[in-house]
């Protein structure tokens, strides 16, 4: 398989203020896709914090999240790395924090007829991550009525947010259509078996809907 396509986007950005911290939080998406769209690996939710804005840096932290060993994911991880210090350093990087948000979307050409065949479990998984980015709070800005600071999130019981610092392994809070609050990888992790809220049960989605829906 050659890389065919990769694309790169910063969804919504922003400078921190002295009076919101110094952390600068990235979340990333990464969707990777046959030029037939059928997905060739399970879109990936990535939550790093930065320490430093060098690409090899980056890369590790990548890496180290993704532990992968695959040539062309390493490569991949690569170009995503050069691509995040560069907006991490049009952001500031180094004299104010900030929030990032990125969608990284590849390509793949299949040359050979050994076309992977059509993974319904992969292809469902996509819509189910979307539904769940498209809950997400955005940090400091929607959350200031949610008392997050105190509030567990029902799926894992960690709190939502950790001394006013987003939980880097459970992820952003993120609110559905009924108005409860929770990580998105709890909830992306729960959807995928439940089609109804944890907590009040609301049906967040149609099963046929999210199966049917190859794009
Ligand atoms: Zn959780
Ligand atoms: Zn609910």
């Amino acid at each position: 398989m050659n890389i065919q396509q990769l694309d790169f986007r910063v969804m919504q950005s922003r400078p921190l203020s002295p009076s919101e911290g110094y952390e600068n939080l990235v979340a990333i998406t990464i969707d990777i896709k046959s030029d037939r769209s059928t997905p060739v690996y399970p879109p990936v939710l990535i939550n790093i914090s930065l320490h430093s804005s060098s690409p090899r840096y980056i890369f590790q932290q990548l890496v180290m999240e993704q532990e992968t060993q695959d040539t062309n994911h390493l490569r991949l991880l690569a170009y995503l790395a050069e691509q995040i210090s560069t907006a991490a350093t049009s952001l500031g990087f180094g004299h104010n924090g900030f929030v990032m948000e990125i969608d990284y979307k590849v390509v793949y050409v299949v040359v050979r007829s050994d076309h992977p065949p059509r993974d319904e479990s992969l292809s469902s998984r996509a819509s189910l991550l979307r539904l769940v980015l498209s809950g997400g709070v955005r940090y400091r800005e929607e959350t200031k009525g949610l008392k997050m600071e105190t509030e567990p999130c029902s799926i894992c019981l960690d709190n939502l947010v950790v001394s006013g610092r987003s939980n880097s392994k459970r992820g952003i809070p993120t609110r559905m259509t009924c108005s409860h609050v929770f990580h998105d990888g709890c909830l992306l992790e729960w959807l995928q078996r439940k089609n109804t809220c944890p907590l009040c049960r609301t049906v967040l989605y149609d099963r046929s809907t999210i199966l049917n829906n190859v794009d």
